[in-house]
């Protein structure tokens, strides 16, 4: 049955790749982006989660023309990487209100409305980082990791009205944020994932749709590492 499906950080990236998996299913998607265009198909709303009058608009617009969100992926995320010694208070803020604030703000609005349907799925995308730390990244990763915690709590919260969180957490993917990585970085990182690869977007999308799917009723709370065995053992 098709559902209304909303991903933020849609317009682009892995975020692209889930909202047209989704689409290629015939479910009704609706994207954010933040004033760039959007692929014929989906519903493109001007969004920056990180302003709460945003999410709310961006929500009611999605009512309107697709129905009420039933499946949530909060996907919208940004880098800012230095050592710790050398990271601003207001780069660490930065970072977490996008990722891990920005992921409250939608998944309050999308809850609301999943818990007069009696149903939803929502899927946080994290990183492997987030379970297992990376230097310069302090930022970046505690966000990451507080998806896991938020999932968690929303899976206890919500599961007795068939509503599931999950988080899918990425190791590296080929993307804008990865291109911008040094080679020897992007060499070393290879050189520790057993599969020897990045991650095609396609392969993180096809973990989403498959947690928002039937087959995945039974799953909540879950951590899906999509990492090429990079984060083993965490
Ligand atoms: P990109 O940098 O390619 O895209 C980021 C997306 O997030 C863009 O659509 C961007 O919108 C959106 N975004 C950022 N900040 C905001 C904001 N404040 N409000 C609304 N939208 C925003 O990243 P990826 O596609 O690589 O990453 C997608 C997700 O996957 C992120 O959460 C990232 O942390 C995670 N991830 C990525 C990995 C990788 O290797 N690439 C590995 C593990 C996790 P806009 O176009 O307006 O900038």
């Amino acid at each position: 049955m098709a559902r209304s499906v909303l991903v933020t950080g849609g317009n682009r990236g892995i975020g692209l790749a889930i909202a047209q998996a989704f689409a290629a299913q015939g479910d009704r998607v609706a994207v954010t982006h933040r004033g760039s265009d959007v692929p014929e198909g989906l519903l493109g709303v001007k969004c920056d989660v990180t302003d709460a009058a945003q999410v709310e608009a961006a929500f009611a617009e999605i009512k309107e023309q697709h129905g009420p969100v039933e499946v949530l992926v909060a996907n919208a995320g940004i880098t800012d990487d230095t050592l710790l010694l050398r990271m601003s208070e207001d780069q660490f803020a930065r970072v977490l209100d996008a990722n891990l604030t920005g992921s409250y703000r939608v998944a309050k609005h999308a809850a609301s409305a999943m818990l007069r349907k009696r149903w939803g799925r929502m899927v946080f995308i994290s990183s492997v980082v987030g379970l297992t730390g990376s230097a310069g990244q302090v930022n970046y990763a505690a966000s990451k990791a507080g998806l896991v915690g938020m999932a968690r709590s929303i899976a206890r919260e919500l599961g007795s009205r068939n509503i599931t969180a999950n988080v899918v957490a990425p190791g590296f993917v080929a993307t804008d944020m990865t291109d911008q990585l040094p080679e020897k970085r992007r060499e070393e990182i290879l050189g520790q994932v057993p599969l020897g690869r990045y991650a095609t977007s396609e392969e993180v999308a096809a973990a989403v749709t498959w947690l928002a799917s039937d087959s995945a009723a039974y799953v909540t709370g879950a951590v899906i590492p999509v990492d090429g065995g990079l984060g083993m053992g965490h």
